[in-house]
């Protein structure tokens, strides 16, 4: 694969994943019920919702990709610490939301200095998971990094076995799809995560779409493997409601990094908020040049 295909297919994983936050939050703790009642069907970037964002406005998940990915950048090289000092950074500048957990978390390392917590049942949140597409830029051809700064990042809130299963597996189908432009190798992940978790399967889909992590994978991967499109898909997984800002960035994720950034629709490009475009079209050319290295 061409430079030029890997960095299509990374930017459309990257801002996907920032059109699915912009488009998601606006439906985000609703039923499918609601949504139906209240828009039909979702298909806008309108902003709204209960941040009461406006149109084109992204959330906790794409400020904490965008921190993790800066401190990268920064270092060009790893660097825990670093991404501790960004995510109390955002912190500190009041985000329009933030999870219990993460919350939970950066507030230990700032009061402490402590870069993990124990492992804990109630860790099972969405908010490591969906942070780490950074990190699987910038180590497309070192898995053993990948695995270990996956799972750094992720235990300074999140330090849970089904937090990490989730966040590792996501991250290797985005890079197969990356790298590789490979549906199969993206079903055997899937496939592998259900044989050590069989709670993450999601065929029969049973519609649920929560912050936990289960749920979480549940509805991205089961909208992703069944939809043929990046709107398809997108528009598929936030009507389903819930968490749908989370999921849907995720789904985001793995659909741009299939179908490449061309096939976002220009409609949610130009909304989706200009400074963060901006700033996610540079890190994604900086973390790809480390993968390069
Ligand atoms: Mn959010
Ligand atoms: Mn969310």
């Amino acid at each position: 694969m061409t430079n030029e295909h890997l960095l299509n297919r990374a930017l459309g994983a990257y801002l996907g994943f920032a059109c699915g936050d912009a488009l998601g939050a606006t439906v985000e703790f609703m039923t499918p019920k609601q949504i139906q009642k209240r828009h039909g069907v979702h298909r806008n970037i309108i902003g709204g919702g209960w941040l009461g964002l406006e149109a084109g406005q992204i959330t906790d998940d794409t400020q904490m990709s965008l921190a993790l990915g800066q401190a990268i950048i920064d270092h060009m090289d790893w660097n825990i610490e670093a991404v501790a000092d960004n995510f109390v950074t955002w912190l500190a500048s009041n985000p329009p939301d933030i999870g219990n957990t993460c919350r939970r978390g950066i507030m230990r390392y700032r009061d402490s200095g402590e870069l993990y917590g124990l492992p804990r049942d109630d860790d099972a949140g969405n908010g490591a998971c969906m942070r780490n597409l950074p990190v699987v830029l910038a180590t497309l051809n070192r898995p053993d990094l990948f695995r270990l700064w996956s799972l750094q990042q992720s235990h300074i809130t999140h330090n849970n076995p089904l937090s990490d299963a989730a966040t590792l597996t996501l991250g290797l189908i985005v890079k197969h799809l990356i790298t590789l432009g490979d549906s199969d190798a993206c079903q055997q992940e899937s496939d592998a995560l259900l044989n050590q978790y069989s709670q993450f399967s999601y065929t029969p889909y049973l519609g649920k779409a929560s912050a936990y992590i289960v749920d979480t994978v549940q509805t991205v991967l089961h909208y992703f493997f069944s939809t043929d499109s990046f709107e398809s898909c997108l528009i598929a997984t936030v009507n389903q409601g819930g968490d749908a800002d989370t999921t849907g960035a995720l789904a985001g994720m793995l659909a741009g990094a299939k179908y490449g950034v061309q096939q976002i629709p220009d409609r949610w490009l130009k909304q989706l908020d200009s400074a963060v475009a901006v700033n996610i079209r540079r890190q994604t050319t900086e973390l790809i040049k480390l993968t390069q290295l």
